[in-house]
């Protein structure tokens, strides 16, 4: 096979989603000639911005800013490029079915009367426990945006790692490690049963801290989602920050991208790689769809780890324990999208007549804890659940340049669907799911049925097709302990490295994980860049 161009790239990415794209603008800040490969026709990955009708436009995957690192945000100049986020305020607001509407203010005191107003033992725990949540958050912080140690007592990098670590806790007290393991390794559901005395209050903390995992809320393990969201986000690096991106989710990876360009980093989408090619247990290029080779001194993937390994590469050049791993890891997404255009304003039941726009811009139908466990039990055998619980976002609310005056966009993110149905096809069921989201929106906001122009519903198996996501999962990889840290993607390749020299994983996939964070590709590319330094990867492989 000829290559189609002489020109050997000092580093290739797979994939431009947000992490893809923050990866080539680190390698290009620091001189590498860098070129990214996107398989779609549009760049962003998840963090995307489209039409779904004339003139109306939507997060279509991702649809709300919260922990996108603010050392990422000021490197790559991003507000330079327009980036703007509003935060979302009230940061979470659910609907109860008798009517109330409980909103969770951004301002802590303001948050605590809401509360006040529905248990008084409530609002005063509120407090403590978010003191006692955001001190343990510091401590994780750091880890964010730095390789998680690789268990190795046997080397000496190995017990330098287990050091790093030792004096980031070292002025922890004993009463906080046991808070910390069991934020770690309990329910989020017993949790919030021993502090809280209100149903209400404790579906405040459901709304956002199981988000697109596995599990419902009484499983071991949820709790771990209370300290994930209090890690900073944001331009001002506020702990447990939401915001809303003008112009989409979009508007995050063509800032990234804008300063990627700016850089020298090339951008090419329609361009799906099939194959990376290695020479002697070294990456040296890859191969598109259409043949075409291209060299490149290292590559870097954007795509999750099982679409990496055991689909761009030749399984006699990874170790078998290694592939077992990969194709162990937890992924069956479930969750799904629909978005709407709407000809009118959803008109959610109980909001205040006095909200203002961004006020009757986000709410969370999911009543209580049990309703959320029972769906997750029904969707966890292959059903999908007659009662859903949908998170909606009303965007043009927020940005009003999303769509033509008198319309509206109503973007919904669905949680706890199966990826693999008992019966039937997602094909076969797509307009059923969506019925049922519309449905439960309808139990809420009535009018919303007979306002829809437009629809488009995204199942676990289209997040598959569209975005390139292995078994529609959001995150590249279920995020649950044993697949998170030093165990993500699996245990021994946390570090961005991967059995093949000179190829890494910059993804979701690998550490920390999914959502909007630009960390993995920030960390990647700097781990890549430590061993270009060490003059590893210079010389190109014939
Ligand atoms: C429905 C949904 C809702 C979500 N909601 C939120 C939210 O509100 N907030 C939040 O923070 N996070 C949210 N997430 C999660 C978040 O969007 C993702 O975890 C994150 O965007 C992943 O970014 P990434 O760059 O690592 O990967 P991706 O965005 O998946 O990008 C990978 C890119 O690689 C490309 N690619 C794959 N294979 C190839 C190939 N062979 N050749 C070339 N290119 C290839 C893909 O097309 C894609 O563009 C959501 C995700 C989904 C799907």
């Amino acid at each position: 096979m000829a290559p189609t161009s002489q020109r050997i790239y000092d580093a290739i990415v797979v994939g431009a989603g947000h992490n893809g794209l923050t990866a080539a603008a680190y390698l290009a800040r620091a001189g590498l000639s860098t070129l990214v490969l996107e398989r779609r026709e549009i760049l962003g990955g998840c963090c995307v911005t489209e039409a779904i009708a004339p003139g109306c436009r939507v997060s279509s995957t991702s649809y709300i800013a919260s922990m996108l690192r603010p050392e990422v945000i000021q490197d790559l100049h991003l507000a330079d490029h327009g980036l703007r986020m509003v935060p979302c305020d009230p940061a979470i607001q659910v609907p109860f079915p008798d009517g109330q509407v409980v909103s969770w203010w951004a301002d802590r005191e303001r948050a605590k009367k809401e509360f006040g107003g529905i248990s008084a033992k409530d609002a005063q725990e509120f407090v403590r426990v978010d003191d006692q949540l955001k001190k343990l958050a510091r401590y994780l912080q750091p880890f964010f945006l730095e390789p998680p140690p690789e268990i190795d007592t046997g080397s000496l990098s190995g017990w330098g790692d287990l050091l790093r670590v030792g004096k980031r806790f070292r002025s922890i007290s004993p009463d906080e490690i046991s808070q910390l393991v069991t934020f770690l390794t309990g329910s989020l559901g017993e949790f919030l049963d021993n502090h809280y005395e209100s149903e209400k209050i404790k579906t405040m903390f459901l709304a956002n801290n199981v988000y697109g995992k596995h599990g419902g809320p009484y499983q071991p393990g949820t709790a771990i989602g209370l300290l994930f969201h209090l890690l900073s986000g944001g331009e001002h690096e506020l702990q447990g920050f939401y915001g809303h991106v003008m112009g989409g989710m979009g508007a995050i990876s063509e800032a990234i991208a804008a300063e990627g360009r700016k850089l020298g980093a090339e951008i090419r989408t329609s361009a799906p790689v099939a194959q990376i090619d290695v020479r002697n247990g070294r990456a040296r290029a890859v191969v598109l769809e259409d043949g075409s080779e291209i060299r490149a001194r290292m590559v870097l993937s954007n795509a999750d780890p099982k679409r990496t390994f055991l689909g761009m590469l030749a399984a006699k050049e990874l170790p078998e324990d290694f592939l077992r791993a990969i194709a162990g890891i937890k992924m069956d997404g479930p969750c799904a999208k629909v978005n709407m255009v709407l000809a009118e304003e959803p008109r959610f039941r109980g909001t205040s007549p006095a909200a203002t726009k961004l006020e009757r811009t986000f709410y969370t139908l999911v009543p209580s804890l049990e309703f959320a466990e029972r769906c997750y039990d029904i969707a966890k055998f292959g059903d999908i659940p007659e009662q859903l619980w949908v998170d909606c976002v009303v965007s043009s609310n927020a940005d009003a340049s999303l769509a033509p005056e008198g319309k509206h966009i109503l973007t919904c993110f669905v949680q706890y669907v199966p990826y693999r149905l008992r019966q039937g096809t997602w094909d076969e069921n797509r307009e059923l799911l969506g019925d049922r989201v519309v449905k439960k929106i309808a139990e809420y906001a009535p009018n919303v049925p007979q306002a829809i122009v437009a629809r488009q519903v995204l199942t676990p198996l289209d997040l598959e097709r569209t975005y390139g996501l292995t078994e529609g999962n959001i995150f590249h990889g279920d995020l649950r302990l044993e697949q998170l840290f030093f165990m993500r993607p699996v245990s021994g390749w946390s570090q961005y490295r991967t059995p093949i020299a000179g190829l890494y994983l910059c993804g979701a996939g690998a550490h920390p994980g999914g959502g909007v964070t630009g960390a993995p590709g920030h960390n990647a590319a700097h781990q890549a860049l430590r061993d270009w330094k060490k003059g590893r990867l210079k010389e190109a492989v014939a």
